[in-house]
């Protein structure tokens, strides 16, 4: 066993991170860091991420949301809790099946993906014509890549979703929801792949595009007696504002007899038979009819029994509804527009008599009042819409639409709808249509195409005598809301959409007939699919170590009964009868029942964005169902997706990097740190090599210093507190130091704990640099080389590296180990640091900035005027300025909009400081000052009272003369106060002073 206490080399040019990398592995191993066990004397808190699906491996795209989840792990870890973080694999479902078949059917693509891009070997892709291979050889590619990226986990609870065991845990929780009436058998629609012969949601498609799907309104307007032209809606109630309908010239529609009966034929697009066959209508094509003939025919609508002409329109898609569109002018600016177009001539020549046909206005509306008002004309007029092409008119049409949908109200010329709302007209429209025969119900994908990943473009399917969980109850959902109010959602600006898709969910299939995973308890011929078996397998995580299959695991999948889970995560029934039952033992049964009640509920669940609208939101419809309130999730995190130099990473591109080879080739911690340092949660990162390239000679510098450090003394670890309580530090940049590493403490706590990583990463690696920067130059200028300046960078290299911990655990493991603290005892876990109070000094802060700000101002003098000046003079303000000062910065934090004529009335009759009232344009200025101040540094300066700025501008004038390129300049400090100022200032510069704003002379 190698010596893990291993020195680094301290003359090393760079760090090789890989060797240190495989050195804290072991030790995080050796220590068994990461596992969590119940302790009572310590408040736990669970970590859950989103599990991998191991149908290939990770690329850095998937590194973002682990690494974010271990961060907060690690974070938590450092300040004092038991965190357990565990992880899982997902089997269950069809992609690891898709893709197996894609292999087996000789996809060159995906063999060159695997064999060139990951490198996999030639005889495991053959293996791989076993589904369940690909699982099992990316399962173990994915886990060695999470080792590998240092992630925090507790190993001993892994599990796959098709462990025998977990299978138990599955149908416990089946068998649980549908005696609580949460699964239904019924007729939906669901997505569905016409090829596989299987339902799909956002696994099973190409781009993981959720299939959502929306309802339409068909509505069968007449042909003759023998024909009706269905048209596809979502707005039934416009039925009445109906001027014409649109057909394709270019499109061969089909007669077609639907469902039984006499009826007369539909004439429909091809699509749109397939759609109709989808969704359990019987459909028989007859003949086909030319787009073109239809043109100049007159249907009548069902309803007013007007005469609509038939106008021929490029524009209507067959693939959209039926392949006929309704035009309703009035209200659709789309309709409009196309009109208007036809007769100024722009798009067509193909209409003729356009001009008989007149917009109907049926619903009036704030706004859209009066008897000749068209809404659409005015809305198209507003917008400044150019033609029917124009982006705008998407606009307009959502605009007006939901301005109507909540403000309109039916005129009279809508019979006995007249006067109601459109909410409340829509809905019983739609009905009465669909009553007396006129209307049928149509879906349509919101997003087209939704293409399977076998290829196959999907379609919305009405399943009959299929399984679904009833997300559509309303109890149900208000539970979920409920939830969801109560819980903590990161960043907070995700909740609204979680409640959205609560209110929108409606049943969802839960069941397949192919692919990888559990039985249906009940009805063996289905197989749970993939986003219904993972919504709580987070509490399977505290039982899956004592079924683990490592030496100690005694708990086989036989000895698990519905009992068991029952009395194990809800508490109920009679221990003496679950041990009898399992014939486990009543002690071990207690220990895994205490050991739930202490683990959960889930404390943070993270995940990428684009689960909210299914994983996330089952979590958590889920939980409520099953468990009680003091087990529901109590924080959701939600992170963006990660790009490729702008790039959305595909194999396609080229663009993917493998995670385990870009560790190798760049550094765990330089990858952590570059998918957490360039967006904000919510927002897609930009992931770069130039920019990784940037941080990862960042992390060296800090290595570096710790190498420095160590190597230029070795009584490095003299107490600082005793030289600090000594009074022994004097110097102000060794005090302006010490309390700039308290704010930074307080700022990235204050950030971690909202998670703002992207803030606390540049806190740690910008702030904290530029601080160390200002040390270095004021330390050097004064030629200071004394014990103490190495005691104080240790304390700040301790606590930068201590910060970034969660970030970069292998760089600051090693460097506070191996480099700060030569000890025998190896910590794998440092603390996350505390402000000390005792060394924040606000007038050492106000000092400094004075300092920095003196030198800008020199060097802005310089660069207007060019002047290369030989000498200096600086003049502080003299102390009654002071007291001024003070005066108008308590009334300032008082009122921050005092007048001139407050601030008058409160210098008061003082002798010493109402001589100020004679200079007005001294008190403005300070007036200036103090309200730029921002609010929460003024108090700061309120107890200050008095800074010394003569003593701290002569300690740094050697800064000063270097800074400004010149150390021969002469620099001379006076007060205002001093008896010989005046023959020092021959501008009469000194009595422009004013406090932090000394006045200057360069000569
Ligand atoms: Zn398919």
């Amino acid at each position: 066993m190698p010596d893990p206490h291993l020195h680094p080399q301290k003359h090393a040019a760079r760090p090789d991170w890989n060797l240190i990398e495989r050195k804290w592995r072991q030790v995080w191993d050796e220590q068994k860091s990461f596992e969590s066990n119940l302790d009572s004397a310590k408040q736990k808190y669970l970590v859950t991420v989103a599990y991998p699906y191991p149908n290939s491996p990770q690329h850095i795209g998937h590194g973002r949301t682990y690494t974010l989840a271990d961060v907060h792990a690690r974070y938590k870890r450092m300040r004092g809790y038991n965190v357990l973080f565990p992880m899982g694999f997902h089997y269950t479902g069809t992609p690891i099946l898709a893709m197996s078949r894609r292999l087996v059917s000789g996809d060159k693509d995906l063999y060159n993906a695997f064999r060139n891009v990951y490198g996999v070997p030639t005889e495991v892709i053959e293996s791989f014509n076993e589904p369940v291979n690909i699982a099992r050889f990316f399962h173990q590619e994915i886990k060695q890549g999470m080792k590998e990226m240092g992630f925090s986990i507790d190993w001993r609870r892994e599990f796959t979703t098709i462990d025998e065991a977990f299978s138990k845990f599955i149908s416990w929780q089946f068998n649980l929801l549908k005696r609580k009436g949460l699964i239904i058998q019924g007729s939906h629609p669901v997505g569905w792949c016409p090829r596989d012969q299987n339902p799909v949601s956002q696994h099973d498609t190409l781009g993981d595009i959720e299939p959502n799907f929306i309802e339409y309104t068909l509505i069968k307007f007449k042909l003759a007696d023998t024909y009706v032209l269905p048209v596809a809606t979502l707005r039934p109630e416009t039925v009445y504002g109906v001027t014409n309908l649109w057909v394709n010239p270019h499109v061969r529609y089909v007669a077609a007899r639907v469902d039984e009966g006499d009826n007369p034929m539909w004439i429909i697009s091809r699509d749109a038979v397939m759609k109709l066959k989808h969704q359990g209508h019987k459909v028989d094509i007859d003949h086909e009819i030319d787009g073109m003939k239809l043109v100049g025919e007159y249907a009548s609508n069902p309803i007013t029994q007007n005469k609509l002409p038939i106008y021929p329109a490029s524009f209507v898609d067959p693939k959209d509804g039926s392949g006929l569109v309704m035009s309703v002018p009035a209200h659709a600016p789309y309709d409009f527009q196309a009109l208007l177009d036809f007769t100024n001539g722009n798009t067509s020549k193909e209409l003729h008599d356009y001009s008989v046909v007149k917009p109907i206005t049926i619903i009036e509306s704030e706004g859209y009042e009066g008897d000749n008002i068209v809404p659409s004309r005015i809305i198209i007029e507003r917008l400044g819409v150019k033609d029917q092409h124009d982006p705008l008119l998407e606009k307009a049409t959502t605009e007006l639409y939901s301005h109507e949908f909540y403000k309109g109200r039916l005129k009279e010329n809508t019979g006995k709808y007249a006067g109601m709302t459109v909410a409340e007209a829509k809905d019983l429209i739609r009905s009465e249509l669909l009553q007396n025969g006129i209307g049928e119900i149509l879906y349509e994908f919101v997003k087209k195409p939704v293409k399977c990943r076998c290829g196959e473009e999907c379609v919305v399917k009405v399943l009959s005598d299929q399984w679904f969980l009833n997300y559509n109850d309303v109890q149900w959902k208000d539970l979920a809301h409920e939830c969801i109010t109560r819980m903590d959602i990161v960043p907070d600006e995700i909740r609204s959409e979680f409640n959205y898709v609560v209110d929108w969910l409606k049943e969802r299939a839960c069941a397949r007939k192919s692919g990888l995973g559990t039985r249906l308890p009940w009805d063996q011929d289905w197989i749970i699919e993939s986003l219904s078996d993972s919504v709580i397998y987070t509490a399977y995580y505290i039982i899956s170590r004592y079924i683990h299959f490592n030496e100690d695991s005694y708990i086989t999948a036989q000895n698990l009964s519905e009992s068991f889970f029952n009395y194990v995560l809800l508490g109920e029934g009679s221990l003496k009868e679950v041990s009898e039952e399992t014939k486990l033992s009543e002690e071990l049964i207690l220990n895994m029942r205490t050991e739930f009640m202490y683990f959960y509920p889930v404390d943070t669940r993270h995940s990428g964005r684009d689960l909210v609208p299914n994983h996330l939101t089952f979590f958590v419809f889920n939980h409520v169902a099953i468990f009680d309130r003091a087990y529901w999730p109590r924080q959701i995190v939600v992170n963006g997706s990660v790009l490729m130099d702008g790039k959305k990473m595909s194999k396609s591109f080229g663009n993917i990097i493998p995670l385990r080879q870009a560790v190798r080739d760049h550094s765990a911690d330089s990858i952590r740190v570059a998918l957490l340092s360039s967006a904000e949660l919510l927002q897609d990162t930009d992931f770069s090599f130039e920019a990784l390239r940037g941080i990862r000679s960042r992390l060296d510098d800090i290595y570096q210093m710790g190498i420095h450090l160590s190597n230029s003394n070795d009584n490095i670890q003299a107490s600082l507190e005793q030289l600090y309580h000594a009074q022994s530090v004097t110097e102000s940049e060794d005090k302006w130091l010490l309390s700039m590493i308290q704010r930074r403490i307080g700022d990235a706590t204050e950030l971690m704990d909202r998670l703002r990583v992207r803030e606390v990463l540049h806190t740690i690696l910008y702030t904290m640099e530029q601080d160390l920067q200002w040390y270095n130059k004021r330390v050097k200028s004064k030629g200071r080389t004394e014990l103490l300046v190495n005691t104080i960078l240790s304390m700040f290299l301790e606590t930068r590296i201590k910060l970034l911990a969660p970030f970069a655990p292998f760089l600051a493991t090693e460097v506070w180990n191996s480099i700060l603290k030569e000890t025998t005892e190896i910590r794998a876990n440092l603390d996350w640091p505390s402000v000390s109070e005792e060394y924040i000094n606000s007038a050492a802060e106000e000092s400094e900035d004075l300092i920095k700000n003196l030198i800008q101002d020199i060097q802005n003098i310089l660069k207007v005027t060019r002047m290369k000046p030989s000498r200096i003079n600086i003049y502080t303000s003299a102390k009654w300025k002071w007291k001024v000062y003070q005066r108008i910065l308590e009334l300032i934090i008082v009122n921050r909009n005092s007048s001139l004529s407050d601030v008058m009335k409160a210098l008061g009759d003082d002798s010493e400081i109402s001589r100020a009232r004679s200079d007005v344009k001294l008190i403005k200025k300070i007036m200036e000052d103090v309200v730029s101040i921002p609010a929460e540094r003024r108090s700061l300066k309120l107890n200050i009272k008095f800074l010394s700025e003569l003593l701290a501008i002569e300690d740094a004038a050697p800064l000063i003369s270097s800074e400004l390129g010149n150390v021969n300049i002469e620099i001379s400090v006076f007060s205002e106060d001093e008896e010989n100022v005046k023959k020092n200032d021959p501008q009469s510069r000194a009595r422009l002073s004013r406090p932090f704003k000394p006045a200057l002379y360069l000569s």
